[in-house]
């Protein structure tokens, strides 16, 4: 499993990094849509922690509350069925109470994600799936900064040698159906 030192050279590698030229929120008005639990949406909003992101984490630190994810209440590869270790899910606390330096990994990509093919080949790509909110550079189709989709596909070039996240991106990747590869 990675390490303090590999995640804290990921979360430095993309703590300046922003998928626009400009900040996404503001330039294209959507509300900071990605922080936020829509209004008519009746669930909860989390995101899982990479296996080991916890590390970077103080659990009892408030803005972010902590699950575990049961292995039987999730959709998590098949080879994490008998494993011990927990697998947390993160639910945030909004915009307002976000400590930036510490965001999970998962929204200093966002939006875009690992796509592993049937070769096994690492790929990039705007998320395609489902979300409960409109994100304008996946709706209207806006270029993602060329050095971000860069920054993100070395990052994930890092967490994909680890095989638990290898594991996850390959299970995650058979539910998505991109367009596009940026890489
Ligand atoms: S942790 Fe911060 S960056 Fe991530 S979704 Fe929450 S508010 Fe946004
Ligand atoms: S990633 Fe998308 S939803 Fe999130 S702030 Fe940028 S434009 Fe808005």
């Amino acid at each position: 499993m990675l390490g303090y030192e590999d995640f804290k050279k990921i979360y430095d590698m993309l703590d300046n990094a922003t998928p626009f030229v400009h900040d996404c929120a503001a330039s294209l008005n959507c509300s900071e849509a990605c922080c936020k639990v829509p209004e008519d949406y009746d669930h909860d909003m989390g995101m899982y922690m990479l296996p080991g992101e916890d590390v970077m984490h103080d659990l009892e630190d408030d803005w972010l509350n902590w699950r575990i994810a049961a292995y039987n209440e999730h959709d998590l590869p098949k080879e994490w069925k008998d494993r011990d270790d927990p697998i947390y899910v993160v639910m945030c606390c909004g915009p307002e109470s976000c400590k930036r330096e510490l965001r999970p990994i998962q929204c200093r990509t966002f939006p875009l994600t690992p796509y592993m093919d049937e070769d096994g080949a690492l790929h990039i790509v705007k998320y395609p799936g489902h979300l409960p909110y409109t994100c304008p550079l996946i709706t209207e189709n806006i270029s993602v900064d060329k050095r971000f989709v860069e920054l993100v596909y070395e990052a994930w070039s890092i967490l994909v040698a680890d095989e638990m996240i290898r594991q996850m991106v390959v299970h995650d990747s058979r539910f998505l159906h991109p367009k596009e590869y940026l890489i």
